[in-house]
């Protein structure tokens, strides 16, 4: 009942010589989780390619033509500082958000009940009228509204436990109110967000450098859990970054991989009890690739439950 979704061609996307946003992420994940064993007993999927209408329904037409556009034919254009263009970029972005529909399908026809997708460039930073921050297109936001009209789902949570605050989704949550988002994040680092949430359909979870496992359980436990029970949601749609690891080189909390576990093993008994035990969880950051893996193997190992 667990299903793990993925496209070779998330590799494709390159951001350019030494950058920590790489095509070796996605491999080191396959690998992490194949060496534990845990897609042996499971389902696996081919991601298919989210087409323009499926981005149309987060992004701008603007957005999408503007990106089309700037594709280069070879080497590489930078959209941002952090941001790069490579030949593949939209086609590898395309995979990663089909993933998240392959998976929203898969759980709506009763094939699975949770799911992960191994999927670069992430997305939670991409806003609905601009890409950024290494992200093109908003793979989460673009489950989230694919579930809305394609399932006729009125109520869909956005957890996002990355380091760095997903001011993409929240550029989506602010037009689209059906959407809840809680999203964790560092304090004073990219991309700079305000700590406040001006948004009814939105928990912002600062915490500073050096917050503990213990502090970040916490804080879900106390404010997280209890906003995700108040909004109901039919789906829950999990930003998995794992940039809050200790050894992650980006960002400075002090997280480690059973953290990750011990968070997945409470956000199962909260979708258990509100929505059928419904969850897709999506790859955003993390940029330590031994860090990587293993969060990514203890987090898959709670949601397989393996
Ligand atoms: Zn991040």
């Amino acid at each position: 009942m667990f299903l793990y979704v993925s496209h070779p061609m998330c590799k494709k996307h390159d951001n350019g010589w030494g950058h920590p946003e790489n095509a070796e992420r996605y491999s080191r994940v396959e690998d992490a989780l194949v060496s534990a064993r845990l897609l042996d007993y499971v389902l696996t999927k081919e991601a298919r390619q989210a087409n323009d209408e499926d981005i149309l329904r987060v992004h701008t037409p603007h957005f999408l033509k503007t990106l089309k556009a700037a594709i280069p034919q070879q080497g590489l254009i930078t959209l941002d500082e952090d941001t790069a263009l490579s030949p593949d970029s939209l086609d590898a972005a395309r995979y990663g958000s089909g993933a998240v529909l392959d998976a929203i399908d898969s759980i709506m026809a009763g094939q699975a009940q949770r799911a992960f997708c191994n999927i670069r460039p992430p997305g939670h930073h991409a806003e609905v009228q601009k890409p950024m921050g290494f992200c093109l297109l908003n793979h989460v936001a673009i489950g989230a509204a694919y579930a809305l009209e394609h399932y006729g789902l009125e109520r869909v949570a956005i957890v996002d436990i990355d380091v760095h605050h997903g001011n993409g989704t929240e550029s989506y949550a602010r037009v689209e109110p059906r959407v809840t988002l809680i999203s964790n994040f560092e304090s004073g680092i990219y991309p700079f967000t305000d700590p406040h949430s001006d948004l009814p359909n939105q928990l912002k979870l600062p915490m500073p450098a050096h917050t503990s496992g213990a502090q970040w359980l916490e804080a879900w436990n106390h404010l997280g859990w209890p906003f995700l029970q108040a909004a109901r949601p039919q789906l829950i749609i999990v930003s998995a970054g794992f940039d809050g690891h200790q050894m992650d080189p980006l960002a400075h909390w002090n997280l480690h991989e059973r953290d990750y576990q011990a968070w997945t093993e409470q956000l199962i008994r909260q979708a258990n009890q509100l929505c059928q035990g419904r969850i897709v969880s999506v790859l955003e950051g993390g940029y330590d690739l031994t860090a990587l893996g293993l969060s990514v193997v203890a987090h898959v190992k709670a949601l397989a439950e393996l």
